[in-house]
């Protein structure tokens, strides 16, 4: 599912050619009920796009749409939101955290990093950290990896008692408490590496990132070289684990235009 698209104002083809990004939410199907990887924008940012802020929607222009968040393509699918019981926030920023009002009843799970950053945010993080998304009082689950290792990454599971093989692997550097998730799937592993890359050439060999989105990433971090460290060691397990783990990230369309 990919609540909406946004137009940014670097591209492909350099700084000013705008490029389309979406938000890749998962939706997991299991005994738990429904686990949501990510939530994208909501149906308050719909009603209400000022409160994303005025830098976030000069720069990304984003496009939002009730028809594409993540309720709505919830309710498509014929179930209620209700019905979604877990969330796992790759990081809380504006366009991943949006959604969480409108799923009000879910457990939400995130690296207890990440909260603390969101809720102590230097002048530098505060645009990127919109309050009103958790002003509802989200059932916060905060996680720590405790030594766990999934192929050379650290690693914490979600659920525990549940069948649903879902991890959490901890990618610091966009946010401080960023985290990928990765799911197990009958056929490997789907690593959602969220904003710990942008484009699908940074996890490539040799690895190439068209140069505006390599600014806007670089502008957009909170440690650089955590940042640079983790998507390196992540173009390693693309390498080294080709056909055994699928990378995606949030914002790089040609994953959505592939399915
Ligand atoms: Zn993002």
């Amino acid at each position: 599912m990919c609540p909406r698209g946004a137009r940014l104002l670097v591209g492909d083809g350099g700084l000013l050619a705008p490029a389309r990004l979406v938000c890749h939410c998962l939706l997991i199907e299991g005994a738990e009920g429904l686990v949501l990887v990510d939530t994208g924008f909501g149906l308050d940012d719909v009603r209400d796009p000022r409160q994303l802020g005025r830098l976030f929607t000069t720069v990304v222009r984003p496009q939002v749409d009730a028809a594409e968040t993540a309720i709505s393509q919830v309710r498509e699918l014929g179930f209620e939101p209700h019905d979604v019981r877990h969330i796992i926030t790759t990081h809380l920023d504006l366009d991943h955290a949006g959604g969480l009002p409108d799923f009000p009843e879910a457990e939400v799970h995130l690296l207890g990093r990440e909260l603390e950053a969101s809720r102590n945010p230097s002048w530098r993080e505060r645009p990127r950290y919109v309050a009103a998304h958790w002003a509802h009082g989200p059932r916060w689950v905060e996680h720590e990896a405790g030594g766990e290792q999934w192929l050379g990454f650290d690693s914490v599971r979600i659920l525990p008692g549940s069948d649903a093989e879902i991890l959490l692997i901890p990618l610091h550097g966009h946010s401080h408490g960023h985290t990928g998730v990765a799911v197990k799937r009958a056929d490997g592993w789907l690593l959602h590496c969220g904003d710990a890359y942008f484009h699908h050439g940074e996890v490539s060999t040799p690895p190439r990132c068209p140069p505006g989105i390599g600014a806007f990433a670089a502008f957009d971090q909170a440690d650089g070289a955590a940042r640079r460290s983790n998507r390196e060691r992540l173009r390693e397990l693309a390498e080294r684990h080709s056909g055994e783990v699928e990378l995606i990230c949030s914002h790089d369309a040609s994953y959505l235009a592939a399915r």
